[in-house]
């Protein structure tokens, strides 16, 4: 009997057990659903639309190849599926289970309905590495500091290894209707602004895989020592890949192996992390919402009135932030040091609220996810369960300096600073007016001054931040 596979953050064939398992069971309909009436964090952003768009065609292409193809909907996800299992006779539905309140809330739904039909809903993982009610304190609840979740992670079963794809899937006798991936509509019909992503980017499960190949023969073994330094390729860049479910987090896992230990140590921990993110995210389902830590909610963060568009355009006068902004507002994608310095930026020396922060980064991010980017920014906050101490100010020139030393990556982002000497990159207001002269900058005409001077706004952020009483 034939069976609907839901497709949402899993667009790939390899290492898929849901997909596998429909496939078993005779003619599957893939489906994914565009959800229009979606108001809360998972609103789509025009980069991870982008990405979406081009991500569905490659998978069309590769489900074609092999005698199958994408159904596209859009609607409201729970009616839209329950009426194509009722149009098709569906023996019922499968799907990867997803961890955020609106995917277990679906979920649930989704089950009680098709149960009234007389049909099933089968949940797989997949998504993760490790379930989240797998890993659990002794006293058996979950895990709010990162290290102790990965040590019993690392003490548990190794995730297994990863399936092969279906080499063939059955269609159902008469394909459903389906819109294109192009009538969903996820491109921007106004000006182009996408080509830089295009540059950069190949969505689809090959691009993943492709990306997966050059970080193993590049940058993995020397992983550990290089991931914080954002002007080389020091990092695998697969996180719109993961993020979109075109590569499996265990097929990456096992991959490892040929890299030397401490890479891939290293690199699995950060692996670690992305589950992290999605065990908070569904035992703490407020973690997009809301300050994990209550007292925080005392803190006086702004809207941003008047810094907030300076800060997304990179116009902050801190090269090392404004070359983050620009990297991201030009690629999508943004060094994860650099998101780092450039949120605390924003949150503490700004003090702007990290909730308007999160949310330019899901409108600009290909790789924008509710849990990565809401553990991201509340512990750049101070105010998440493990977060970087709330009394730890991070000084931008300092980072600049010890990141990226010979300011490659200030010059690649920030090019009206391309020729000032190394020993004032960072900070360009400690330029004497000559050296300013001979590299043609006027600073306030080419390139801001500081927004905020660092130690008055250190001050002012640990002031403010002492309202909070954080309780550790
Ligand atoms: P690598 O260093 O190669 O790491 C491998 C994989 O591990 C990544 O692809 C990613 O899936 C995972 N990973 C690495 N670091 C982290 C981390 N700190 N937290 C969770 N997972 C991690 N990541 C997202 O995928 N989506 C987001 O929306 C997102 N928002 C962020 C917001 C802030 C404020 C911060 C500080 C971090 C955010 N991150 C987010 C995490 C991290 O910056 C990116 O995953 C990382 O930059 C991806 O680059 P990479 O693939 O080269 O990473």
């Amino acid at each position: 009997m034939t069976v609907i596979y839901l497709l949402r953050d899993d667009l790939r064939l390899a290492d898929n057990p849901a997909l596998v398992a429909a496939a078993k069971r005779g003619p599957v309909i893939p489906l994914f659903v565009l959800d229009p009436g979606v108001t809360d964090t998972r609103v789509l952003g025009g980069a991870a639309r982008w990405w979406l768009h081009h991500s569905l065609s490659s998978l069309n292409q590769s489900l074609v190849q092999r005698g199958s193809r994408l159904v596209c909907r859009r609607g409201d996800t729970l009616r839209t599926v329950l009426a194509l299992a009722e149009d098709v006779g569906a023996e019922g539905v499968y799907l990867a289970r997803g961890y955020a309140p609106w995917d277990v809330l679906l979920e649930t739904r989704l089950h009680d309905e098709l149960v009234q039909q007389s049909r099933v809903l089968r949940r797989f993982s997949g998504r993760l590495l490790f379930e989240p009610e797998a890993v659990t304190t002794r006293s058996g609840g979950p895990f709010k500091v990162f290290t102790p979740f990965w040590r019993a992670c690392l003490a548990s079963a190794e995730p297994h290894g990863p399936v092969d794809g279906p080499a063939q899937l059955v269609p159902p006798d008469v394909w459903p209707t389906s819109l294109t991936p192009d009538q969903l509509g996820l491109l921007p019909t106004g000006v182009d602004w996408t080509r830089g992503l295009a540059r950069a980017w190949t969505p689809g499960e090959v691009g993943a895989g492709n990306r997966l190949f050059a970080f193993l023969s590049g940058a993995a073994d020397g992983y550990a020592d290089g991931r914080d330094f954002p002007a080389a390729p020091g990092t695998s860049r697969l996180s719109p890949h993961l993020r979109w479910g075109e590569i499996s987090p265990r097929s990456v896992w096992h991959a490892l192996e040929t890299v030397h230990r401490q890479g891939g140590e290293a690199f699995r921990r950060q692996l670690g992390w992305r589950d992290f993110a999605q065990h908070l995210i569904f035992h703490f389902p407020d973690l997009p919402d809301k300050p994990l830590q209550t007292a925080f909610d005392a803190v006086p963060w702004g809207d941003g009135a008047g810094v907030l568009d300076l800060w997304q355009r990179g116009r902050t006068g801190y090269p090392i932030v404004d070359a983050g902004m620009r990297e991201l507002w030009q690629t999508g994608w943004m060094h994860n040091r650099v998101r780092m310095i450039a949120a605390s930026f924003l949150v503490k020396h700004l003090l702007v609220d990290w909730r308007h922060g999160a949310r330019w980064f899901m409108d600009t991010l290909v790789d924008a996810d509710p849990a990565n980017n809401s553990a991201g920014w509340q512990w750049v906050a101070g105010c998440g369960t493990d977060a970087a101490p709330y009394f730890r100010v991070f000084n931008p020139v300092l980072q600049g300096n010890r990141f990226d030393p010979a300011g490659e990556y200030v010059r690649r982002w920030v090019p009206e600073l391309a020729r000032l000497p190394d020993t004032v990159l960072q900070q360009p207001w400690h330029a004497a007016p000559p050296i300013l002269g001979n590299a043609g900058v006027s600073l306030g005409t080419d390139y801001p001054k500081p927004l905020v001077e660092h130690s008055a706004a250190r001050a002012r952020a640990l002031d403010a931040y002492a309202v909070a009483r954080p309780t550790s």
